[in-house]
């Protein structure tokens, strides 16, 4: 059987951002994983527990705090854990992931200083997916992960 893709479930529409919008995308890599059923939508701050709408949070070092001060990093770290498990479970092998989220973002996310200042790092699910051998991207680098996963689809075929 082909290998799933585990998409950012703000990406394909559902509002569960903080803000309690959604970030859909069309993209033809999208709309070929929908018709081959291949996609497994998740929102790691939704399965960690947290609600929707909910207080924006930036990564500070190891932990994750809202705007307000509150560490929410336990949270965060238990959404990253069921995606690895719901992942390995589903046969993932590609995730395609909202930039720059404190969860989601794949090679930059915000600084902690909640001012929209980028600095190299990924997402507490994005680093979890990829130690577990997933591969990653953001909705900024869907051609990269089309031709990544065309060619995985001919390697597996
Ligand atoms: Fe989207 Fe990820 Fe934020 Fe959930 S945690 S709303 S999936 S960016």
């Amino acid at each position: 059987s082909r290998g799933k893709v585990l998409v950012s479930a703000c990406l394909l529409g559902s509002a569960v951002r903080y803000d309690g919008r959604d970030n859909l995308i069309a993209h033809p890599l999208l709309q070929q994983l929908q018709t081959q059923q291949r996609l497994v939508s998740f929102c790691p701050e939704c399965a960690g527990g947290l609600s929707t709408p909910r207080a924006p949070a930036e990564q500070q070092g190891n932990r994750v705090v809202t705007v307000a001060g509150k560490d929410v990093t336990a949270k965060f770290e238990l959404g990253a854990d069921l995606a690895v498990q719901t992942a390995q479970r589903q046969q993932v092998v590609m995730a395609v992931l909202k930039a720059k989220s404190p969860s989601c973002g794949v090679g930059q996310i915000y600084d902690g200083s909640f001012s929209k200042t980028l600095v190299n790092g990924d997402g507490v699910m994005a680093a979890r997916l990829q130690a577990a051998g997933i591969s990653t991207f953001s909705e900024l680098q869907l051609t990269e992960a089309s031709a990544w996963l065309a060619n995985y689809d001919a390697i597996d075929a």
